[in-house]
């Protein structure tokens, strides 16, 4: 690793020590612990799920129960997996029974987020589910609209692909939805190929896609 790749995975480290004691808002008061995020710190891929539930809140890793075994899946099945990849969510603890994060500790987290892409530099973040995709597109599109078309998206200091997905928890019960979902995975590597193609010199600025901004908003999935 070259000098550089060291320093930003130090700084990344340092972010998660300082975010481990994190009082911004009341999720703080109910967790076992901070769930940061796992995986490669200079992934290319970057997966950003809605919260911690109960066995992520224990064993302090994102996406560790069937929704994780469901995404374990999906990522072997186009050849990676999770050690190549940064996992983590829009809520860093778990919110009381499950229930949905709330717009107030959406905003409070939403800096430890921007600072996880800003350290990573990864070049596609997928969100899984509604909460990820509306808070970093900045559109109240939801994911029944927008899933499985690509995105150029700034986020802090960085250009990246958003790449809005299913979350695993809502297909796991639902067949149809895992048949998409499986769908939009399969093109995560032409993504990530595309994604990483240099700036023609000629041209001013790399345009990366050209999605449609479907009009309206759907319910949760
Ligand atoms: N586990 C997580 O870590 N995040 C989710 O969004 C769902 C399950």
């Amino acid at each position: 690793m070259s000098a550089v790749r060291v320093e930003q995975v130090g700084k990344l480290q340092a972010y998660a020590d300082s975010v481990a004691g994190c009082t911004r808002c009341r999720l703080a008061q109910g967790r076992t612990q901070v769930v940061f995020g796992s995986g490669n710190p200079r992934a290319d891929l970057m997966f950003v799920g809605e919260a911690p539930g109960f066995h992520e809140d224990k064993q302090g890793l994102p996406f560790v129960g069937q929704a994780g075994k469901l995404l374990e899946r999906l990522l072997a099945g186009i050849g990676m997996a999770r050690a190549d990849v940064f996992i983590c969510n829009v809520l860093k603890c778990r919110p009381p029974g499950n229930r949905d994060p709330q717009p107030d500790e959406i905003e409070a987290c939403e800096s430890h987020l921007f600072k996880q892409i800003e350290l990573i530099e990864p070049t596609v973040v997928a969100t899984l589910g509604n909460f990820a995709t509306k808070l970093l597109s900045g559109r109240p599109l939801g994911i029944t609209r927008v899933h499985g078309q690509e995105q150029e998206a700034t986020i802090g200091s960085r250009n990246v692909l958003l790449y809005p997905l299913y979350h695993p928890a809502a297909a796991l019960y639902t067949p149809a939805m895992l048949k998409v979902l499986e769908s939009d995975f399969a093109r995560l590597p032409e993504l990530l190929g595309r994604a990483l193609v240099p700036v023609a010199p000629t041209e001013p600025e790399l345009t990366l896609v050209g999605a449609t901004q479907p009009a309206e908003q759907l319910g949760l999935f």
